[in-house]
């Protein structure tokens, strides 16, 4: 299972830019520097599709990226960078609210992605929430596998459920952008969601 095509098709930092289109979504998201953009680099099989950022916190757009033409993975704008200003984080904020609220109900897939060698932090545990308001099929990506010790990935992965309140229904992948683990899972999870048109 792999997704054969991927292109980026716009950047939105106004609601007046979101997509507004029929195929699903898929919507990813993350704190800065968690690895999100080597996340979609690696599912879509693509080095450079998402930018991978050398600067946290420059990024405060939404990207859309379409895979086998009728599918959106959705980008949004990184969080919990410390050296974002006041009117940065404001301003993201804001974008947020609106996306969430005009784009929610449409919203096919939430994927989470977290750091799995952290407790997931208090932005992590909103943006979370945000995503469960809206009523989505949830997965929670705990990347960074290759970083952690056989031992530590269980106690990783549960303290991970327990501070996002994680329920049976949701799927948590332990997953490495660097070596490729958890691809295979992420990918059938997001594979039906091509033919919901
Ligand atoms: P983003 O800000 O969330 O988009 O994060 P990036 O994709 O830019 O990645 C941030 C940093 O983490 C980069 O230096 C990546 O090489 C590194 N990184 C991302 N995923 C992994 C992973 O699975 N394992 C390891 N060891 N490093 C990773």
């Amino acid at each position: 299972m792999q997704f054969q095509s991927a292109e980026y098709v716009r950047s939105a930092g106004t609601p007046e830019q979101f997509l507004r289109d029929p195929f699903p979504k898929a919507v990813f998201a993350g704190r800065s520097n968690v690895g999100k953009s080597s996340v979609i680099n690696r599912l879509t099989g693509r080095k450079n599709l998402a930018r991978v950022g050398a600067s946290p916190g420059k990024t405060r757009q939404i990207h859309y990226f379409l895979v086998d033409e009728r599918l959106y993975l959705v980008d949004l704008p990184g969080y919990g960078y410390a050296k974002v200003s006041k009117e940065e984080r404001a301003r993201w904020a804001k974008l947020m609210e609106r996306f969430f609220r005009d784009e929610g109900p449409r919203i096919s897939m939430g994927v989470m992605i977290v750091d799995i060698r952290h407790k997931p932090t208090a932005d992590d545990v909103t943006m979370f929430q945000w995503f469960r308001d809206s009523g989505c099929p949830l997965v929670v990506v705990a990347n960074k596998l290759d970083k952690l010790k056989k031992r530590e990935i269980e106690p990783a992965l549960a303290c991970i459920r327990e501070t996002l309140g994680l329920r049976d229904a949701d799927t948590l992948i332990p997953f490495s952008a660097e070596k490729g683990d958890g691809k295979e899972e992420l990918t059938a999870q997001l594979w039906d969601l091509r033919d919901a048109t």
